[in-house]
């Protein structure tokens, strides 16, 4: 039996589907830069998720989206001089590309704005016909007040965080909020019963779970910070379009953290994930993004990513030794072990727990693995496969750069954040003698390439 946490309860509840199948819909990026590891954790939350619901014999129809229309990639556009259009696909083939190198599960469906606008118009037109929308002048909102149950969620209600950004003298209330914007010139548009204008950002996601997934969904993911305005607004334009439940789950993971302060691009202080697979490798990334509780904050400092680094290592060494296990034989058994881990997963995806139980079962069996026969050692690799089957660790690549090297890149760029430049230089001949090549970004990160 699967619990998992339920935002809308507060509560942890069993997962109960219909007919074996779990429809899941994870709250995708908008592309207008690259993203950053508070985007790719959530994309990491979402892929676990998966792994263990197919761990639990459920099939799975998986929808993440990718937001190509939006208010940001017109601005992205603007600065660079280009159409939103070669923005919104140059940073889709871009998030793409992080998503692969990470491992990241194919979504069944990862539909666009540009691809569900008829889904999208024909919700709003619904709504305006049953009275839970209005048009005022080329826009049209959402009437609040005809949906009593708002809050349900988030235990807020609309303030002044939704109304900001949006013309307030259009509205009939102030916390109501936009679902279709006119268009201004120089905008990308598109036509509708409305007028020629753009979807708001919260109407796409109702459309698209509707077009890919039906009217009630099983589970429903996304980052705590949306769950206000952007979540509960999904849930009251999609059940008064529809009148049933959007999801019955709801699950939101927290952030990470860099000195303490949420990283988002709007704070600055952001890695991307490219340049953490540049510096550290796809397998360190997503084990140091996976380790903690989904739903705890993940706070990224220089010790934990080497603690994570230790901990593969550790991984990888017992993996060699079952591989060369030629002795008498000491009765390894993962049986229960296994069993253990599947719980831990089971209960609201508990990977520390699981991790926890699987370097128990590798400390057992350094304890006795120079006697270890090549049958003891098939029984290791097994559970390693069962690790890999539910976290993706194992399956990537190993980092690409020999340990030696990726301490003295990592020591590197602590000197430069600490402005010592000439350490950093003695560090980048260092680096040269091992045949790495770095070269400074500059947005403070380094990349290397091997000469
Ligand atoms: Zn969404």
């Amino acid at each position: 039996m699967i619990v998992l946490t339920n935002t809308l309860t507060r509560q942890k509840e069993p997962l109960s589907v219909t007919g074996n199948k779990v429809r899941f819909y994870s709250c995708g990026p908008t592309v207008y830069g690259l993203i950053h590891i508070g985007n790719l954790r959530g994309a990491l939350v979402a892929d676990l998720l998966v792994r263990m619901f197919h761990l639990n014999g459920l099939d799975v129809e998986y929808v993440r989206n990718f937001t190509d229309v939006d208010d940001k990639i017109i601005g992205q556009a603007r600065v660079e001089g280009v159409t939103s259009e070669a923005i919104a696909e140059r940073y889709t083939r871009e998030v793409q590309l992080d998503y692969e190198r990470f491992g990241l599960i194919q979504p069944t469906y990862s539909p666009t704005v540009t691809g569900s606008m008829d889904a999208i118009i024909t919700m709003i037109a619904e709504l305006i016909q049953k009275g839970h929308a209005y048009q005022s002048g080329a826009d049209v909102y959402f009437s609040l007040k005809t949906a009593p149950r708002y809050g349900a969620l988030s235990h807020r209600y609309a303030n002044d965080a939704q109304s900001r950004l949006e013309d307030v003298a259009k509205k009939q209330d102030d916390a109501d909020f936009v679902l279709w914007k006119g268009s201004k010139p120089g905008e990308p548009f598109w036509a509708s019963p409305f007028g020629e204008g753009r979807p708001g950002w919260h109407i796409e996601c109702s459309a698209m779970i509707r077009q890919y997934l039906g009217e009630e969904i099983d589970v429903h993911h996304g980052g705590e910070d949306l769950i206000f305005p952007h979540h509960e607004n999904e849930i009251v334009q999609s059940e008064c379009a529809t009148g049933r439940p959007l999801s019955r789950f709801w699950v939101h993971h927290g952030f990470v953290t860099m000195q303490d302060e949420k990283m988002s691009k709007s704070l600055g202080n952001v890695i991307t994930a490219r340049a953490w697979y540049e510096q550290y490798g796809a397998e360190l990334g997503r084990y140091f993004l996976i380790q903690s509780h989904y739903r705890s904050i993940v706070s990224l400092t220089q010790d934990k990513v080497e603690s994570a680094r230790q901990g593969l290592r550790r991984m990888y060494e017992a993996k060699r030794s079952a591989l060369a296990a030629s002795g008498t034989g000491i009765a390894f058994r993962v049986e229960s072990v296994r069993a253990a881990m599947m719980e831990a997963l089971n209960q609201d995806l508990n990977i520390p727990a699981f991790f926890s139980l699987f370097f128990g079962a590798i400390r057992e069996w350094n304890t006795h693995a120079e006697h270890a026969s090549r049958e003891d050692g098939e029984a290791l690799l097994s559970l390693f496969a069962f690790v890999t089957e539910a976290t993706g660790i194992g399956a990537l690549e190993p980092d690409a750069l020999e340990d030696a090297a990726a301490a003295l890149l990592a020591a590197r760029l602590e000197a430069r954040q600490q402005r010592d430049f000439a350490e950093a230089d003695r560090l980048r001949d260092a680096l040269l003698k091992l045949g790495v090549h770095v070269i400074d970004q500059k947005d403070g990160t380094q990349r290397w390439e091997k000469v």
